[in-house]
């Protein structure tokens, strides 16, 4: 079952495309990427060029998707949309660029599980618009250039570090996304209910802000599950008491944690004195792989300081202890 506060796309969400803002002055926060992409983007359109590659990371549902749409918006030009999964092989890469047309934006989703021979195509496709194809094989085999038209690439991904480097070093502009605030998001949350056409005290928004991990898509989705209850109550006005009803029965901590995190957490108090624990092993506690325990559920545990990653394995901080009311073992 997905968790409610998963930062992971759902069905429901990739249905809510209208609630997603279409230029750069209806998004809110991430002021600093903003500013920068505003000056490229304005410069690109008074050479009339193609933007420089951007490269856009840092944690799910952070909006990365959405920006690279505005992107497109703001230079008025179309995107098209795939992910480093589904380019399996280099011609499926290859017939992607020969459709552009000319400044069109290519975004490239989780691009850091693009694999090495498809990279290769892209990097003279990047570099010089150029497309580099090998015709016969053997000692007669010749490789022949073709044209591409100029286009920017936007690409996205949880991990910058798992990027090659030639691939990396490919973007001239590399922004990073960070967890927005709980004022940033009681934007959001009553920026989406003025959308949905619902009712709503800035108390409950900021209620429901609070406990969204710093992430839009997951604020999105308490809006509507706290909507459910207080339209059944036939309340109609989300207030701070019906916020925090709904969300203590959705069993969203006043953190943000949900059901897994404090089995996450309590595992390594309670069976490990706190840490240090191995990522297999916690993995395993809650039947997660690794490397979603690392990209998905740690990031925002430590952004909070609940958890650190040291040399040894991870540990719980006294703030943890804390939350959960425990005492720190000696
Ligand atoms: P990522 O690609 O980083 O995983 P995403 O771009 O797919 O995330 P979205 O699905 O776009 O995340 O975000 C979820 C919803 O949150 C969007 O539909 C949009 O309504 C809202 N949203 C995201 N970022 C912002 C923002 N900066 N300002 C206003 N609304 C936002």
């Amino acid at each position: 079952e997905e968790r409610i506060i998963s930062a992971r796309q759902s069905a429901e969400d990739a249905m809510e495309v209208s609630l997603r803002p279409r230029y750069l002055h209806e998004y809110i926060g991430q002021s600093r990427v903003k500013e920068n992409l505003k000056v490229y983007i304005e410069a690109a359109k008074m050479r009339r060029e193609a933007l420089d590659h951007v490269l856009l990371h840092g944690p799910p549902g952070l909006g990365k998707t959405t920006l690279s749409t505005i992107i497109a918006n703001e230079l008025g030009v179309q995107i098209r949309t795939t992910s480093g999964p589904a380019i399996e092989r280099p011609g499926d890469l290859a017939a992607i660029l020969t459709n552009l047309q000319p400044g069109d934006l290519l975004f490239i989703d989780e691009i850091h599980r693009l694999n090495r021979s498809v990279e290769e195509v892209l990097y003279p496709a990047m570099e010089d618009f150029a497309l580099d194809i090998v015709i016969g094989k053997g000692p007669s085999a010749r490789s022949i250039r073709l044209d591409l038209p100029p286009f920017t690439l936007v690409g996205a991904t949880t991990r910058a570090g798992s990027l090659s480097s030639p691939l990396r070093d490919r973007f001239g502009v590399v922004c990073r996304l960070e967890y927005y605030t709980v004022e940033e998001l009681t934007q959001i949350v009553r920026r989406t209910a003025e959308l949905l056409g619902m009712s709503i005290r800035t108390e409950g928004a900021r209620e429901i802000a609070v406990r969204s991990r710093g992430t839009p898509r997951v604020a999105n989705r308490l809006l509507k599950r706290v909507r459910d209850f207080v339209q059944v109550r036939g309340a109609g006005v989300i207030t701070l008491e019906a916020a925090r009803d709904a969300l203590d029965r959705i069993q969203v901590d006043k953190m943000g944690l949900d059901q897994v995190d404090h089995k996450l957490l309590m595992s390594i108090m309670e069976k490990f004195r706190g840490g240090p624990v191995g990522l297999e092993t916690i993995a395993a506690t809650i039947g997660e792989e690794a490397q979603t325990v690392e990209d998905v559920y740690e990031p925002y545990l430590m952004q909070i300081g609940f958890l650190e990653r040291t040399p040894r394995g991870r540990v719980v901080t006294p703030r943890c202890y804390q939350h959960f009311g425990m005492e720190m073992p000696r």
